[in-house]
């Protein structure tokens, strides 16, 4: 259920009101904007006399929140949110492209492409350390070492570092990282997620291979109703019968949550299609249709990349793109 206070209200009323509706045992989410005030009643809202409430003085109007999702819920907190990683903001007007390789592969490689994509544009960059992996077999990531170039990486150029954490015994080699991915087979680890409500730092939901838009705000909702209101959604590419690309980019994903939750969202092209050229016209696509940043996979020698390579841009690709989203952003936004 949301209270939509009027404009206006002092900050004694506003008390008086949340203490009330916190005895009948509710959880108050406020959300305090530029225009209104919106208090969103977590738990059971049957004891809740609707008619009581709207007919005080300082409320506007109730309404019952049908939806399962609430803290991610726009009805919750109608403006978008602003996620904020250092002096990088994103959401609500602010664009980020996120950039790297799929892993760190040594020192070398890593500083070399944090300096291409930075040069490039990019305000954070991307690479795994711990990489989940069809087979056993492959490649699996530095590990510990990985994140130690990362942070070196990090020195080398100021971009902060957005890298996947697979398993919450991980987290103690997290700390100094500034936004853990939830890769896409982990959207429904529900214990990850619980722990993750409880840091202090962004966090990058992806998409499940084959999960719904609403499975994805039930995931948020894990994480933000622990208390970590710090999400970032990423749509990268969902399962279908579609025979020449990796995955089927799910584009309308991308308004259709602008309009159920205010989060920020950001678009994968990389993983959505597997195949670097179909990359920039997915990138393109997906900042026209209202993306608030793109995640992409860049890589100084892709042929020889250990993981990811047939859908990685080079250092120039990737700059010749970020040109062109630029002048996207500049219609759009
Ligand atoms: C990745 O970003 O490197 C990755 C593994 O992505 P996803 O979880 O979307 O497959
Ligand atoms: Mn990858």
């Amino acid at each position: 259920m949301i209270v939509v206070l009027k404009h206006g209200v002092s900050d004694e009323k506003k008390a008086q009101l949340i203490a009330w509706l916190e005895a009948l045992g509710l959880r108050i989410h406020i959300s305090d904007g530029e225009f209104q005030t919106v208090l969103g009643l977590i738990g059971d809202t049957s004891r809740v006399d609707i008619d009581l409430v709207e007919s005080l003085e300082i409320v506007d109007s109730v309404k019952r929140v049908t939806e399962p999702f609430k803290c991610c819920n726009r009805k919750f907190h109608p403006e978008d949110m602003v996620v904020e990683i250092g002096d990088v903001k994103v959401g609500g007007g602010n664009f980020v492209m996120i950039a790297g390789p799929c892993s760190v592969e040594s020192e070398e490689q890593i500083v070399t492409v944090a300096k291409a994509v930075k040069a490039a544009g990019a305000q954070l960059m991307r690479g795994g350390a711990f990489k989940p992996r069809t087979s056993p077999y492959d490649f699996a990531g530095l590990k510990a070492t990985g994140l130690e170039f990362l942070k070196i990486a990090r020195q080398e150029t100021g971009l902060p570092i957005v890298t996947e954490l697979m398993n919450i015994m991980d987290l103690p080699l997290f700390e100094d990282v500034d936004v853990i991915q939830v890769g896409a087979r982990n959207m429904q680890n529900f214990d990850l997620l619980r722990e993750l409500g409880r840091l202090d730092k962004p966090i990058l939901l992806k998409r499940g291979l084959a999960n719904t838009l609403k499975e994805l705000l039930m995931s948020a909702e894990y994480i933000m109703a622990n208390g970590n209101e710090r999400v970032m959604l990423c749509e990268r590419g969902i399962r279908t019968f579609s025979d020449y690309t990796r995955n089927t980019l799910d584009l309308a994903a991308v308004p259709m949550l602008h309009q159920l939750t205010h989060l920020p969202i950001i678009v994968d092209p990389s993983h959505a299609t597997g195949i670097a050229k179909l990359v920039p016209p997915m990138a393109l696509a997906a900042t026209a249709g209202g993306a608030d940043g793109l995640i992409i996979e860049v890589h100084n020698d892709p042929i020889h990349a250990l993981c990811d390579g047939a859908q990685s841009l080079r250092p120039e690709e990737f700059a010749e793109l970020a040109e062109k989203i630029r002048a996207i952003r500049g219609i759009v936004a």
